[in-house]
């Protein structure tokens, strides 16, 4: 279904190098159940396109995270798989092919920003002037220039979600999975991160998954939004949002974006209904 008709989707496949229309991630029929019994995700059948901006929208519980994880490896489905057609072996490269940003930004207390951003490059063994200049570099990209040494109980909470997307696309994944990154700051410092994010993908071309229970930030952010329902989780829509890039202020103020958030709050009231 789509909730406009302008479409500037950038072409799937050019973000990632892979230019045939081959899905980054194919997610085929999944389902997840714990050992406690619950069916935390069911029948999920989707196929990610390389440098597409997709959120998972749904109430809480319906299973958006254990997808998330899943589409990481770091939770294996019961049924169905997970491929990534374009990418040798079928994985994501070696652990560089994707970046995680959790809700909490999860930072190391002990050490700066800078120590911070340069841990994923120096676990893959990168020369330390090079990792240093690298995160460096990302740094300066999220806007934390001069914050190199500054300790994460420096920072404010929008600063330490800068450090925690740095550290993320420091080994420029392909796929950036975000869960719920944003949830606990302010609602100002949310549409600046919801912006920067946006300069971020546009720049840097990964594919963004992007796990919300917001239906603005949804609309804001995403070229498509999947919309999930509970007990047991599964897709109930899958939302086409053709807005033109880049969004701004003018574009959360205005008729278009109240319509296309009515829409998407439309569906996710069936979904919680269903
Ligand atoms: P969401 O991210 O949409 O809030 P989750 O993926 O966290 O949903 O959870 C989906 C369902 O699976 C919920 O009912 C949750 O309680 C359950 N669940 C999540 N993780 C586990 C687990 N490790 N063991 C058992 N149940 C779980």
């Amino acid at each position: 279904m789509s909730l406009d008709t302008s479409s500037n989707r950038p072409a799937a496949g050019t973000a990632s190098g892979v230019g045939d229309g081959t899905p980054l991630v194919s997610i085929r029929h999944v389902s997840k159940r714990f050992g406690n019994g619950t069916l935390a995700v069911r029948d999920v059948h989707l196929d990610l396109a390389s440098g597409e901006f997709v959120s998972l929208l749904g109430p809480s519980g319906c299973g958006k995270s254990t997808l998330l994880r899943m589409i990481a490896g770091l939770a294996a489905p019961s049924e169905g798989s997970i491929d990534w057609p374009a990418e040798a072996g079928g994985k994501p490269g070696e652990g560089r092919g994707l970046g995680f940003v959790f809700q909490d930004p999860t930072l190391m207390p002990w050490a700066d920003t800078l120590s911070n951003v340069m841990l994923p490059l120096k676990l893959r063994h990168v020369p330390l002037d090079e990792a240093r200049d690298r995160a460096a570099e990302m740094l300066a990209l999220v806007g934390l220039k001069g914050f190199e040494k500054s300790y994460p109980r420096e920072l404010s909470g929008g600063m330490k979600m800068r450090v925690s997307i740095a550290r993320a696309l420091v080994l420029r994944p392909k796929i950036l999975l975000m869960d719920e990154p944003f949830a606990a700051l302010d609602e100002i410092t949310r549409h600046r991160l919801n912006d920067d994010l946006l300069g971020l993908w546009w720049k840097e071309r990964f594919t963004a998954v992007f796990v919300t229970h917001s239906v603005f930030e949804s609309v804001y952010l995403s070229q498509r939004i999947v919309v999930m329902a509970a007990r047991p989780g599964r897709v109930m829509a899958d939302l086409d949002v053709s807005a033109p890039y880049p969004r701004d202020e003018l574009f959360r103020t205005s008729g278009d974006y109240a319509r296309l958030c009515r829409l998407a709050s439309g569906k996710l009231k069936e979904a919680i209904g269903s």
